[in-house]
């Protein structure tokens, strides 16, 4: 068996900024990464304040990458709409461009990335992973950066939910009405049980991202076209969002996002990274900052104490993410139930100092 000081299971943001810090300390670390290049994934590719800084810590300047600047957001509620100042300054990136920059500054610092394979089982006993090419890898520590996907052997301990959040996605082509609606903006609009949000990537396409319970995908007999059309008909102005997407385009999704979740408690040898460590409901667009935040302080504890600095390190970063992720589901509760959103957006109309404080109180901090 092959073996690492430390073995990183993942090579999204959190697995690859995990690498480049490892990598900067001198632990040569090893990166498993199923995709062969990075892709596009269920992301807003919303880069929120933190999310910036803890990048140009990395060596990444989102605005070298082409990102677009945001600096107010759109709130919209049936009829009614609110917007803001952001009290940070904001981005928005496609994962794409975001995921390859990441990995190959891991690649640039000397960590070791292996794309194209599939981790089939983690043994968190053992420190190993079990790979598609029927190889086993072992590490004196083991990072878990799967982010959304569990890894058989150690998913997460989710409580199952009665109707759990499905994420969807569309990149919607670039035109001047759309130029024109979302240029330094990013465009929230809420309905029952979920919302939608909207923002100008790099190219100039958009990315449009919603998040809606299973249970309206049910109702609509399981066909997204269907459950789309429910959407527009009671979100007038999502309705022309909608409209802007080219026929024939496809959704991507993501079944049973755990909002809310956190890893209090951790194993010997084992950090959970990034969506492994905890889910923030993505209406406030702060996963990605979660993912940098739990790899920066992962890694300075692993560099610090060794592997048995795991447990110290995944009820500490619980503990930092307790605030920013119970706030954030709170907020999406409150969004996707309409007698209460219209009410708060009009007084967020009356005192738009309050979204700009909810967004900064649903941030993780850089540490
Ligand atoms: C609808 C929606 C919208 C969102 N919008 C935003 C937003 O605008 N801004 C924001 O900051 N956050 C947003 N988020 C959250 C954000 O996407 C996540 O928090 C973030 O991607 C977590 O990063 P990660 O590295 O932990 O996991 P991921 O990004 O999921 O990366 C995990 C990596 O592990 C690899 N992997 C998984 N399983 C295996 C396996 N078995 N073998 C090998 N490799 C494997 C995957 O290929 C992937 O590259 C959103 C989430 C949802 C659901």
């Amino acid at each position: 068996m092959r073996r690492t000081a430390a073995l990183i299971a993942g090579g999204g943001p959190a697995g690859a900024a995990a690498a480049i810090l490892l990598a900067r300390g001198g632990a040569m670390p090893v990166v498993i990464e199923r995709n062969r290049e990075p892709q596009e994934v269920v992301c807003g590719g919303f880069l929120g304040g933190d999310a910036i800084a803890l990048l140009r810590r990395l060596g990444i300047d989102p605005a070298v990458l082409g990102a677009r600047p945001i600096r107010r957001a759109r709130l919209i509620a049936g009829h009614r709409t609110v917007e803001a100042d952001l009290p940070f300054e904001a981005a928005g990136l496609s994962r794409r461009t975001l995921d390859a920059a990441l990995l190959g500054q891991a690649e640039a610092q000397g960590a070791m990335i292996e794309l194209g394979l599939t981790i089939r089982r983690v043994d968190p006993a053992a420190r190993c992973l079990h790979l598609s090419d029927e190889t086993v890898i072992g590490g004196d520590a083991l990072f878990l950066a799967t982010g959304k996907h569990d890894a058989r052997g150690a998913a997460r301990p989710v409580a199952p939910e009665s109707d759990p959040a499905l994420g969807l996605r569309i990149r919607l082509e670039p035109s001047p009405a759309l130029d024109a609606a979302l240029d330094g903006m990013i465009e929230l609009h809420l309905f029952r049980n979920g919302y939608a949000g909207l923002l100008r990537q790099e190219d100039g396409s958009v990315n449009l991202c919603l998040s809606v319970a299973q249970s309206r995908l049910k109702a609509a007999e399981g066909q997204p076209a269907r459950l789309i059309e429910a959407l527009a008909r009671e979100a007038p102005r999502l309705a022309d969002r909608f409209g802007a997407a080219a026929a024939g385009s496809a959704w991507s999704s993501v079944a049973r996002v755990p909002y809310g979740w956190r890893a209090k408690r951790g194993a010997p040898g084992l950090f959970r990274l990034g969506d492994q460590s905890a889910v923030i409901a993505s209406l406030a667009g702060d996963g990605i900052a979660i993912a940098l935040a739990s790899a920066a302080r992962a890694a300075h504890c692993f560099l610090q104490g060794g592997a048995e600095a795991a447990e110290r390190f995944q009820s500490g970063f619980a503990a930092q993410a307790r605030r920013p992720v119970s706030l954030a589901n709170l907020l999406m509760h409150w969004g996707g139930t309409p007698w209460i959103a219209g009410p708060l957006l009009g007084i967020f109309a009356r005192a738009p100092g309050l979204i700009r404080q909810a967004a900064a109180m649903t941030r993780i901090g850089v540490g």
